[in-house]
């Protein structure tokens, strides 16, 4: 079950209030007199991107990682680019290249 708490003090006494004009749930907290609105969307879309985040650092290729969330491979490239995770990869790569030629 998805526990709902208030954005401003974290309290999860918190009821339903109807809908927005858009159609999002409304809730009311009954601890700190807080109207707002749930947003599931942006926290369903965060979790994703870490998600992505924790399989490109396991070194799944960024085709992959769309194939398995069901995600575009633009979305994953451009969440992966927010997180600088790529970065540290490439950075990784540039290190260990010298140790190639000496053989
Ligand atoms: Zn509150």
């Amino acid at each position: 079950m998805i526990v709902i708490k208030c954005r401003r003090c974290d309290s999860d006494k918190i009821r339903k209030n109807g809908l927005t004009k858009t159609g999002r749930q409304q809730i009311h907290c009954r601890n700190c007199n807080f109207y707002s609105t749930i947003d599931l969307k942006s926290s369903e879309r965060e979790s994703r991107h870490q998600i992505a985040d924790r399989l490109y650092s396991e070194r799944l290729s960024q085709r992959a990682i769309a194939r398995s969330l069901r995600m575009s491979r633009t979305t994953i490239r451009k969440a992966l680019k927010k997180s600088n995770i790529a970065d540290s990869r490439i950075t990784y790569a540039c290190e260990r290249t010298p140790y190639f030629g000496n053989g």
